[in-house]
């Protein structure tokens, strides 16, 4: 377990487990009881969910693997670290329990969930809009547990099969995003956006505009952590 790791985040992270579960649940059964008739709307917004969750994962890992570094504020420590550290030790992921793994997507999970529970539900458009924020937190909580198996050597067999027919993030297919310098495969719910995103260049049309705005290099941090983490273990 990591240094950083504290008691009092753990804490915090159980808690922000068990609000997202209790509220998820709530919310879905509210969304059972306005649906009758609309379960095609529920089921497209349930889709479209699983795409947004898959394109939120690219875009926040995307944006740590490529800018800041630990010390940059605020993100430094919570969102830039991780992504560091799973560049140098891919293995650390598979060595997380429940609450480590799976605390800090529902922590920032809850704020959209708060939201999807001010929307009136009685117009389908409302309707619609709660499904696809409940929908895309439940896709987002499975993302790092979906990251953990696609690095963990032994799988349940189910886990095993949904990574075979693509429906969660394959290790292979993964595998790709861990060679140096670390430029494609970002998204890691199912990553099935990981080939269109990198067929458009889109992560180097950002970085290009970024660069360009701001002068700050893409990855300057992030292949200096990793060079250094190879001499130490040469
Ligand atoms: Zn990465
Ligand atoms: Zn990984």
């Amino acid at each position: 377990m990591s240094a950083t790791y504290t008691a009092s985040h753990r804490r915090l992270e159980i808690a922000s487990i068990a609000t997202f579960l209790i509220g998820s649940g709530i919310l879905a059964g509210r969304l059972l009881r306005y649906s009758g008739g609309a379960g095609w709307l529920i089921a497209a917004a349930i889709f479209l969910g699983l795409i947004a969750a898959d394109f939120v994962s690219g875009f926040v890992h995307w944006m740590a693997d490529t800018w800041g570094s630990v010390e940059t504020p605020f993100f430094g420590e919570a969102l830039v670290r991780p992504f560091r550290e799973h560049h140098t030790d891919q293995l650390a992921i598979t060595r997380h329990d429940f609450i480590e793994t799976n605390g800090n997507n529902s922590l920032v999970s809850l704020p959209v969930l708060g939201a999807a529970f001010c929307i009136p539900l009685d117009h389908a458009s409302g309707l619609f809009a709660a499904a696809l924020l409940w929908s895309l937190v439940l896709w987002v909580f499975g993302t790092n547990q979906f990251h953990k198996w696609a690095h963990q050597k032994e799988r349940p067999v189910l886990v095993r099969w949904l990574q075979r027919v693509h429906l969660i993030l394959p290790p292979d297919h993964h595998a790709l995003h861990h060679r140096t310098p670390f430029l494609q495969h970002y998204c890691i719910t199912t990553g099935w956006l990981n080939v269109p995103l990198a067929a458009t260049k889109f992560f180097r049309a950002l970085e290009f505009v970024v660069h360009k705005s701001t002068g700050m290099v893409p990855r300057e941090d992030d292949l200096a952590t990793v060079a250094k983490a190879n001499r130490r273990a040469a």
